[in-house]
């Protein structure tokens, strides 16, 4: 046992020099919470802006509207400073900032600072080193994420250091140029430095208690969830449950490490726990989630259900598009594809017509608004009955089902207008009654 615990605090648990007092006496309360990844940071009351939002703001702004925003963000990294009774300056920077704006930073750079600026508030604080990003994470001449240089670069980095702070979201491509991940990417980089550290666990430090077995914006109160594996966590957070970014679970699970989600302004409560594999026996479903913004193309074609060369064809058209295709379900007769609605809709027509030339289908219909719900946890092959029993009381139809070829549990399509009332009905049925 290496007994190091990699700590990742979300924006919200940093977003001023209180909640960063919050937050170093978690770190600071156990000797093991080594190595720290923050966000930026974020709302401070409902309202608020997060600071990488009005970085984003910034850069696109003309120059007056530049100077006052950045000023604003100046003005909250001041105030921490201050509050907080560091001696410490970001005067530099920010003068950096504005020279280089209008010469040679570019927009990832910019937006960047935001977890630079922090990580950096927070070592002093901490009395910790400060490591950049930009030395760990790579990406390549194009923007693509190397993971294996990452992996090996990180673990060179902090092997040279007993505790560490690192500013999430970023890295760097060849020649040095900042390159960010996608947003909500600051979970990507604590699980990169979890893996690098081989911690035995990787704690990521929310503003609620856990996972929630469903959106509260959907369902009243919903069950907070103890236990879920890598691939469940990964299925709920791409169908937009927002606690953990979705491509974090990929270092952790390569390397078997543990997650727990906990909550900073309640740091006793479990929260929940991210494992490998279940082992206790638990309730049959333990979340559901689901988003709109899909599309379902359905091509009919004798035998295309066993014709891997048309569905080739039809995804390398798809894919050359630019359009995201989020599950394939096949019948004899019939092949359909959700596709993501941003990138597709503008271009529907176009593209069939681009699939009845080649495929020569006896039809391409689209459903045009649908969304995709996931119920995933221990056995959900268990529980398709009560699925079409709470989907039919609500009137909806299911437009496409895949029954859980991996180990990630039920995903459905519905008519988007349908997809609250069939969340809610899912969730009384399949964990609503088991409590
Ligand atoms: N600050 C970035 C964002 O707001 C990254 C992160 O917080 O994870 O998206």
């Amino acid at each position: 046992m290496s007994n190091i615990k990699a700590v990742k605090f979300g924006g919200s648990s940093l977003c001023d020099a209180q909640a960063i007092e919050r937050a170093a006496k978690i770190v600071l309360s156990d000797e093991t919470r080594r190595y720290i990844t923050v966000s930026a940071p974020g709302k401070r009351f409902p309202g608020d802006e997060k600071i990488t939002d009005l970085l984003y703001s910034c850069f696109r702004a003309t120059y007056d509207e530049f100077m006052f925003l950045l000023e604003k963000i100046k003005a909250r990294f001041d105030a921490t400073i201050r509050d907080l009774g560091l001696r410490m300056s970001l005067d530099d920077d920010f003068s950096e900032l504005i020279y280089g704006r209008r010469n040679y930073f570019g927009r990832d750079y910019f937006v960047s600072r935001g977890e630079f600026f922090c990580a950096k508030i927070v070592a002093d604080y901490l009395g910790f080193d400060f490591i950049d990003a930009s030395r760990c994470v790579c990406f390549d001449e194009r923007g693509a994420f190397l993971p294996t240089e990452t992996a090996a670069k990180t673990s060179r980095e902090l092997s040279c250091s007993e505790n560490a702070v690192i500013p999430g979201f970023y890295g760097s491509m060849p020649g040095g140029t900042i390159k960010t991940f996608a947003r909500g990417g600051s979970d990507i980089t604590g699980a990169i430095v979890a893996a690098a550290v081989g911690a035995d666990v990787y704690e990521n430090w929310t503003d609620v208690s856990g996972f929630m077995s469903a959106d509260p914006k959907t369902v009243h109160e919903p069950k907070k969830i103890d236990v879920i594996t890598y691939d469940e966590l990964r299925r709920l957070s791409f169908m937009g449950a927002n606690v953990l970014h979705e491509d974090a679970v990929l270092p952790l699970r390569q390397a078997c490490i543990p997650v727990i989600i906990k909550n900073t302004l309640s740091p006793d409560e479990k929260g929940t726990r991210v494992v490998y594999k279940r082992t206790e026996v638990g309730a049959d479903v333990c979340g559901i989630a689901g988003r709109g913004g899909f599309a379902i193309l359905q091509v009919g074609k004798d035998r295309i259900g066993s014709g891997t060369e048309e569905r080739k064809r039809i995804l390398e058209i798809l894919g050359r598009r630019g359009v995201g295709v989020s599950g394939i379900y096949s019948g004899i007769d019939c092949v359909a594809f959700a596709v993501e609605r941003e990138g597709f809709s503008e271009r529907a027509d176009y593209i069939r017509n681009e699939i009845s030339q080649y495929a020569e289908p006896r039809y391409v219909t689209l459903i045009p608004k649908c969304a995709l719900i996931s119920v995933v946890g221990a056995a959900p092959c268990k529980v398709l009955t009560k699925i079409f029993t709470a989907v039919s009381e609500t009137g909806a139809k299911i437009l496409c089902i895949d029954a859980g070829a991996g180990e990630e549990g039920v995903t459905i399509g519905v008519a988007e207008e349908k997809i609250q009332d069939v969340i809610r009905a899912l969730y009384k049925r399949l964990i609503g009654e088991t409590e």
